[in-house]
């Protein structure tokens, strides 16, 4: 496995395997940067074709990490995990905490969370064996607890940003939006939508998940292979990444790509293609950094509710900003987010 020629490797500081016979665990620790604070980003379980593909994901997502804790101003760095979901993985309690030991080996410069198949209940195991780790169960009077709602609201007010930038309109009432996974992500931002009065298509490989955001929030329920391609104002990624590219970007029929999923270009190049067709992309880095600012406040304790929520709410702004810059640079919106948050690491760098 070629760790250093990988495309995402970019520099990283370190990157950790881990792995234990007796749990089963095999894990891979990834830090990118820790020039802005410890390397904060969440662990994800997954089963990937191969270790090599677990690796280049973690590397991927690790680098975005750093862009994201830079662009929403936090004292963070980036890192990320991803914990290999083997053919005989069995997600016993041990495995977690033999993953939090791996964690506390690093003496905090690894700060770790929930990402996609991770849960409160799975961090607060995590946190049987090490400090360095967030997204635990909310405690009275304090910020924290499960990061998706504050996600899936700072996507919210990235959506109403940029329909505001490319349509004119003041809200989602009346918008369309297809939502493609009703995950944890998915589940809020299906919500904060239909109560703005937008209309919510929806899409998920598990079916219960459609069923419960139709039931209670009275979205509409559409084929897997149909979502990215809806006639909709929006589309709003919410699954996994590098859906966007040469081959799904001449099939797109919206001018809006907003959502929460990570790494949504297969390429940096898409950005561009998307610039050449007219539609506009909210960098996935900036619009879904609301849970890492929840994580934030909890592991730091220094804001309490209403202050996380202004943070949140920033990142409408925040992209309104991306969206003009890019519009008088004539850059993709990627390419202006990245060159925002390179400059924000290497000034701190001195
Ligand atoms: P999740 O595992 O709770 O939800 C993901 C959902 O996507 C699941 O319901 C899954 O069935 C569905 N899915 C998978 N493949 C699909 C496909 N091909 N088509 C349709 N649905 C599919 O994860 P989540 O926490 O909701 O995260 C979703 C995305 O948002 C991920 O890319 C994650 O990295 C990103 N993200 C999450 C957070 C957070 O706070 N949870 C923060 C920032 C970014």
């Amino acid at each position: 496995m070629a760790a250093f020629d990988d495309s995402a490797f970019d520099n990283h500081e370190r990157v950790i395997f881990c792995c234990d016979a007796a749990t089963g665990l095999k894990a891979i620790i990834a830090i990118h940067s820790t020039v802005l604070g410890p390397a904060a980003g969440g662990t994800r379980l997954w089963a990937y074709e191969s270790d090599e593909a677990a690796l280049h994901d973690v590397l991927r997502l690790s680098q975005g990490m750093s862009y994201k804790n830079a662009m929403a101003g936090l004292k963070f760095g980036g890192g990320k995990a991803v914990i290999i979901k083997t053919p005989d993985f069995n997600g016993s309690e041990s495995l977690y905490e033999k993953f939090g030991e791996n964690v506390d080996q690093l003496s905090g410069s690894y700060v770790t969370a929930e990402d996609v198949g991770m849960s409160v209940d799975i961090m607060e195991i995590v946190s049987r064996k090490t400090k360095y780790v967030s997204g635990l169960s909310k405690k009275e009077g304090h910020a924290g607890g499960d990061p998706s709602p504050k996600t899936s609201y700072g996507i919210f007010k990235g959506i109403e940003a940029a329909v505001k930038f490319q349509l004119g309109n003041e809200s989602v009432d009346g918008l369309s939006v297809a939502v493609q996974g009703a995950g944890h992500v998915g589940y809020y931002l299906c919500k904060y939508l239909t109560e703005a009065g937008a209309k919510v298509l929806v899409a998920d490989i598990d079916d219960a998940r459609v069923k419960r955001v139709a039931d209670e929030f009275g979205a509409i329920g559409v084929a897997l292979d149909e979502i990215l391609t809806q006639d909709a104002d929006v589309v709003a990624p919410c699954a996994l990444g590098a859906i966007i590219n040469e081959r799904s970007i001449p099939e797109l029929r919206t001018t809006i790509i907003a959502g929460g999923a990570n790494n949504q270009l297969e390429t940096g190049a898409d950005g561009q293609r998307l610039c050449d067709a007219g539609i506009l992309f909210a960098p996935d880095y900036v619009i879904n950094a609301g849970g890492i600012i929840n994580v934030a406040s909890e592991y730091y304790d220094d804001m309490d509710e209403d202050e996380v929520m202004q943070q949140v709410t920033a990142i409408g702004p925040r992209l309104a900003g991306i969206f003009a810059a890019a519009r008088d640079s004539g850059k993709p919106t990627n390419v202006v987010a990245d060159e925002q948050a390179r400059k924000i690491i290497s000034d701190a760098k001195g």
